[in-house]
């Protein structure tokens, strides 16, 4: 029979939201347990900030700082005050009974008295056929500029980025430095982004937007050759000659491997059944960061919500364990 680990704390995810849960509770001696999640195509351990440049709107970084040294650093100021990092995923969980049961992608299982849910959330593809196989075969389509970008295959063409939020923009400004000419393609004849960050792509003379437009296939062989677009107002389709497709058009949260073990909402995240708190459905777990908020969706609110769901676990073990 394998060992069962015993912990008090275990922290699921490794985002702003994750490392401080775990500055806050290895501060506590809660002596938490990161499941940093493992690597894959879609994520690796550090979160969405990984697959971004600079970082421009955390407090403190007066200068800006890039995604990677940002949760570098989270990362080791967790470990400074004894945090356990573990580079496996939590594909399973048990919260019917305490102590709370979960496991991991290599089979181990562990037992906790508390649980911080701080997985986040993954990107989302459009759902084409075409789409799919090109992505998976390097062949000109992705869902992250930042990560691909600059290969160069993507070099002096013409550039798609479906999207309207501040994802698709980034992207778009982002691929300016290597493309000819850079089209956003929105389903919408207005942008969901930040004022600042569709000021900044209006600004841009490398980019366009083509408005009320979705993508409704993707061509090429081996490698992209082009999209077929239709207009969501007149339904005029056409065909369009790029290089390149970034998809940004939004994430889901990752909440599969919690399975009716804690209430979600329609939309696939934790629902927090008490406003301005981090508690779950389930006595004694606790979710923070973009795995809870469909709303927010920033490094700073995710950090803010870990510290609370540190916070509100610290206090749960010292006192509320033992009532209900
Ligand atoms: P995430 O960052 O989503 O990380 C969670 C991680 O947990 C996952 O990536 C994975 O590694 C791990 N994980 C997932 N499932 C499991 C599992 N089952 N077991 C173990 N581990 C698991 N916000 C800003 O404030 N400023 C910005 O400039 C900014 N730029 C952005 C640029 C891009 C391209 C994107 C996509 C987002 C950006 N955001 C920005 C939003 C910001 O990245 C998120 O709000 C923030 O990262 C959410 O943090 P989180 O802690 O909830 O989790
Ligand atoms: P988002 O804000 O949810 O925007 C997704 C965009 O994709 C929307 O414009 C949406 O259209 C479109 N879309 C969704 N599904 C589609 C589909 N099937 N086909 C075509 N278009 C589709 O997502 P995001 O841009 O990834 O941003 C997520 C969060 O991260 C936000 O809170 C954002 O502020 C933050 N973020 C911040 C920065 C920054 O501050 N620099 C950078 C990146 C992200 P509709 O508008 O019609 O719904």
């Amino acid at each position: 029979m394998t060992d069962i680990r015993k912990e008090t704390l275990v922290i699921v995810g490794s985002g702003p939201a994750a490392w401080t849960a775990a500055v806050y509770a290895a501060r506590a001696e809660l002596e938490p347990l990161v499941y940093e999640g493992s690597f894959s195509r879609t994520m690796i351990p550090g979160g969405q900030l990984m697959f971004t440049t600079e970082i421009e709107n955390y407090p403190g970084f007066p200068e800006g700082v890039t995604g990677q040294q940002m949760m570098a650093d989270f990362k080791a100021q967790a470990e400074r005050f004894g945090t356990r990092v573990i580079t496996e995923d939590i594909v399973r969980v048990d919260f019917t009974d305490r102590p709370f049961r979960l496991w991991s992608g290599a089979g181990e299982e562990i037992e906790a008295r508390a649980v911080i849910l701080a997985t986040g959330a993954n990107a989302r593809w459009i759902g084409l056929e075409n789409e799919e196989r090109l992505a998976q075969s390097g062949g000109g389509v992705s869902a992250c500029a930042v990560c691909d970008g600059a290969l160069p295959f993507f070099r002096d063409r013409v550039i798609a980025v479906v999207g309207g939020g501040d994802s698709a923009l980034e992207d778009a400004l982002y691929m300016t430095k290597f493309a000819s000419e850079v089209v956003v393609i929105h389903r919408r004849d207005e942008l969901r982004a930040s004022k600042i960050m569709q000021q900044r792509a209006f600004d841009n003379e490398k980019i366009r937007i083509d408005w009320n437009t979705v993508v409704t296939d993707v061509l090429g062989d081996d490698e992209i050759t082009g999209v077929k677009l239709k207009d969501t107002v007149t339904g005029d389709e056409r065909q369009m000659e790029v290089g390149g497709l970034f998809v940004a058009i939004g994430h889901t949260p990752n909440t599969a491997f919690l399975t009716d073990q804690v209430a979600l909402k329609d939309n696939g995240y934790v629902a927090a059944p008490v406003p301005w708190r981090t508690v779950t459905s389930v006595q004694g777990v606790f979710a923070a960061g973009d795995v809870m908020d469909d709303y927010y969706r920033q490094a700073v609110t995710a950090a803010g919500t870990g510290c609370m769901a540190a916070l509100e676990a610290e206090r749960w073990l010292a006192h509320g364990e033992d009532h209900g």
